[in-house]
């Protein structure tokens, strides 16, 4: 017997996947049920994302409705949280610091729920910023998939193209803003240029082949 009270926790569930897999419609849907369960919600995002022209609004049915907030970094996070709030839903976390990680552990011990979604691996097929760690700490994980818009099996990696051509490892994990784009693609169709001559070396004449190479 440790003597200690059984105390009442939350805990953190993690919504990840690649870009285009519905990780933001998967978190409002979340956010909406705990707001038709009367729970006082608060919601972040990276102020890296904007997809919404800056804004991020989910509503219920019932006319309810909270505004995410924009933050830089998860000690803005924990400066945030209002004690009294009970479910804390945080998007785009993969450009979050790893401190997230403290910052989530540390809510849910509080009796906090916490929901986080982000994409868990970069464009090399990489684990994204802290989302590795994350899905190590949480409860429950949802791993979502799109569709591969090269063959349409489900897609897990993303795909960054420049002008169109598969870009190399060595460029900037991070890119807002720039020439480049991102698609949904499976195993199979995601290409990595140096990755993928590596791996030709380290499995002679089995390594992935893509066009033009
Ligand atoms: P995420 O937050 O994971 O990037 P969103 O919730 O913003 O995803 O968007 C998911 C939506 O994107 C889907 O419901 C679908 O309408 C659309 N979409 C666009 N491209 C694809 C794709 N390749 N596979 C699946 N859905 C796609
Ligand atoms: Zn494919």
């Amino acid at each position: 017997m440790t003597g200690r009270t059984p105390s009442r926790h939350g805990w953190v569930e993690v919504v990840s996947g690649v870009m285009f897999s519905g990780k933001s419609e998967e978190l409002i849907r979340r956010v909406r049920r705990a707001l038709i369960a009367g729970r006082r919600v608060q919601l972040f995002k990276s102020h890296l994302d904007d997809r919404y022209g800056g804004e991020f609004r989910i509503s219920s049915h019932d006319g309810r409705q909270i505004d995410a907030e924009p933050v830089s970094n998860s000690v803005q996070i924990a400066e945030k949280v209002d004690p009294a709030t009970q479910v804390v839903a945080i998007d785009e976390a993969q450009f979050l610091d790893d401190g997230v990680c403290e910052v989530a552990d540390a809510l849910a011990d509080a009796g906090m729920r916490i929901i986080v979604a982000g994409t868990d691996m970069d464009f090399r097929g990489e684990p994204f910023g802290p989302m590795g760690l994350l899905l190590a700490r949480a409860e429950r994980i949802d791993k979502l998939t799109a569709i591969c818009v090269v063959c349409g099996e489900p897609a897990t990696k993303n795909q960054r193209l420049i002008d169109g051509e598969p870009a190399p490892a060595e460029g900037p994990t991070i890119q807002v803003g720039g020439a480049e784009s991102y698609e949904a693609r499976c195993r199979g169709c995601h290409v990595v240029p140096t990755r993928d001559r590596a791996q030709r070396e380290l499995l002679p004449g089995r390594g992935k082949r893509w066009a033009g190479d």
